[in-house]
């Protein structure tokens, strides 16, 4: 028995998205702002990697995971897509709404703890920007820098590692930064706390007209 009548309607309606769309999808790299260069920088990928807001139960944004990653959770039914993107994967036998804000079904504690010590944790932190020179560039551009060399007893902690780019690296080498007249800190390193993870957000957010409703509910405590 042939049952499905299938809706023609929503697969033809969107030709393949990908190429040449002419009317302004969020994807045209147009001008740069700083927001966009964190965006890129942070995450230059294809549309499976495009960033998505991960908000708690109860609608709090906790997180930012790639497209990829928030797919798995909603077809697992852990998560549930808020905003689509606009974009519609193909996958062999359905079709999926990318989401751009997903919602987890259930309440996650969040623990005051901080994230764990990577690399790319770290040039999260950092913005993609060296903490010397203040450029952003691509995660492959970027070196992991230890503020007092290990050869001088540097540890590898929050503290003392910071993201930079190769000339400064080079420049620094295995000097103290007291030693150095022309080289300093953007800012004092610190663990990534979960309020350093919320800048974040809004700061990539802020580009993202889906996400700022969920981004900005919050009373700011005053600076
Ligand atoms: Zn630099």
């Amino acid at each position: 028995m042939q049952s499905g009548k299938m809706r023609k309607q929503g697969l033809s309606g969107k030709r393949h998205a990908g190429h040449g769309g002419g009317h302004g999808a969020g994807h045209a790299s147009g001008r740069v702002t700083t927001e966009r260069d964190v965006r890129v920088g942070v995450f230059r990928q294809p549309a499976m990697q495009t960033p998505v807001l991960v908000l708690n139960a109860s609608y709090e944004p906790i997180n930012i995971c790639g497209a990829r990653r928030a797919l798995v959770l909603v077809l697992k039914g852990v998560a549930r897509t808020e905003e689509e993107q606009g974009a519609v994967l193909h996958a062999a036998r359905m079709r999926v709404a990318m989401p751009s804000v997903i919602r987890l079904l259930e309440y996650r504690r969040i623990p005051h703890q901080t994230r764990a010590l990577s690399r790319k944790n770290i040039l999260l932190r950092d913005r993609n920007s060296c903490q010397y020179c203040s450029v952003i560039l691509t995660a492959g551009e970027l070196t992991l820098d230890h503020v007092i060399p290990r050869s001088r007893g540097g540890l590898s902690t929050w503290e003392n590692l910071v993201a930079c780019c190769h000339n400064c690296n080079r420049r620094k080498g295995n000097q103290m930064l007291h030693e150095l007249t022309d080289m300093k800190l953007q800012r004092e390193p610190r663990p990534f706390s979960l309020h350093t993870s919320r800048h974040i957000m809004r700061m990539i957010g802020s580009a993202d007209a889906a996400w700022r409703k969920y981004l900005y509910f919050e009373a700011e405590p005053a600076a």
